[in-house]
């Protein structure tokens, strides 16, 4: 959508799930069910993605935390966060549901954070500084747990 309806939706909450409806998913809208504004209480998450027994395609909730932190100032703060990582687990968990690319967490992490490096590295994403250092650190992080 827009900076500006970001902007709104940063301020007034109740614009939050109009927006979250307005953003373009690409061509992992497929992966996903449902991008869900999940208001209550604080979470340690901006967003998880989450697949119920009864559905094979993933719904993602996002938390008010994305709205609050001062690491997503603008639009493409949060589109990385969802376009970029969260699509990515929306995408692992639709395949495993259907029997294909189980990976161990750790490495669904790695190609996640990865991935939002890469589109900011190539100049289709531009985020706040500490929100790319925050997923460089994430990255280095989840590497040394791999190896
Ligand atoms: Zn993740």
């Amino acid at each position: 959508m827009t900076e500006k309806a970001f902007q709104r939706a940063k301020k007034e909450e109740y614009f939050r799930q109009t927006y979250m409806d307005s953003v373009a998913l690409g061509d992992g809208a497929r992966y996903v069910r449902w991008v869900r504004y999940y208001g209550f209480g604080d979470t340690d998450n901006y967003m998880i993605t989450c697949c119920p027994d009864f559905s094979s395609i993933p719904t993602i909730l996002v938390f008010q935390k994305v709205f609050k932190s001062s690491m997503i100032r603008r639009e493409d703060d949060l589109l990385s966060l969802l376009v970029d990582h969260e699509l990515i687990h929306a995408k692992q968990i639709y395949e495993e549901k259907r029997g294909r690319l189980k990976k161990n967490p750790i490495e669904n992490e790695l190609e996640a954070y990865r991935n939002q490096l890469e589109a900011i590295k190539s100049n289709r994403r531009y985020v706040s500084p500490e929100l790319l250092e925050d997923i460089e650190r994430k990255i280095k992080a989840f590497e040394s747990f791999n190896s």
